[in-house]
């Protein structure tokens, strides 16, 4: 069985690929299915945020089509930036200004008050409608500052303990990561759709 990937980012997309593939399924990337589209995302949830892509892949390949949304929910913030992770320092931001004002807005916020997650909500979408949400988690806090050069967007300051997203292996991310813990969940559900 064939699924569609609906992202754009590159590293998120390897991501997603690595641990599909640990369960043996082949996702196809929107550039091999030769789909160029920038996706609106308005929804006010993780949730409706990945339904809306998976859905507008779905109907437009007509494969059946997985997608992430995903994003930080930080306490001292009062759950910001949310949905609005990838755009926390403006439309068109970085990952390294987002971390810059990650930063700069808990710059006087001690370590026990800077705990956060990460939530992904990832959704199968079937080419008929059908359709399924899985949501997972993980704890942990903001870091004082980068640390570690591996991964992508905000893994240099998420920590989980004493070690940062960017200084686990890929191995160790996929283990404990929101994204993981979202795509082993809707492995289990993959057979009631196909
Ligand atoms: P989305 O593409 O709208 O889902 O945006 C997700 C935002 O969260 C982007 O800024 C990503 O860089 C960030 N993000 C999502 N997952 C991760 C992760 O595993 N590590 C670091 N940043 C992430």
């Amino acid at each position: 069985m064939v699924f569609a990937v609906a992202t754009n980012n590159q590293k998120k997309l390897k991501e997603i690929q690595r641990i599909l593939d640990s369960f043996g399924i082949t996702a196809k990337t929107l550039k091999e299915l030769n789909i160029s589209i920038e996706i609106e995302e308005n929804g006010t949830t993780f949730e409706e945020n990945a339904v809306i892509k998976a859905k507008t892949i779905a109907e437009i390949c007509g494969l059946p089509t997985i997608s992430d949304d995903s994003g930080l929910e930080v306490d001292a913030l009062n759950g910001a930036p949310g949905v609005y992770t990838a755009r926390f320092a403006g439309e068109q931001a970085t990952d390294d200004e987002n971390i810059d004002k990650l930063l700069a807005e808990l710059a006087d916020v001690e370590k026990e008050k800077r705990t956060a997650r990460f939530v992904s909500a990832v959704c199968l979408y079937m080419p008929d409608g059908r359709n399924t949400v899985c949501r997972g988690t993980c704890e942990g806090w903001i870091g004082f500052e980068r640390i570690g050069d591996g991964g992508f967007g905000y893994d240099p300051v998420f920590m989980v303990e004493e070690t940062s997203y960017s200084q686990m292996t890929a191995e160790a991310k996929d283990a404990i990561s929101h994204r993981g813990s979202a795509l082993r969940q809707l492995k289990e559900k993959i057979g009631e759709f196909i």
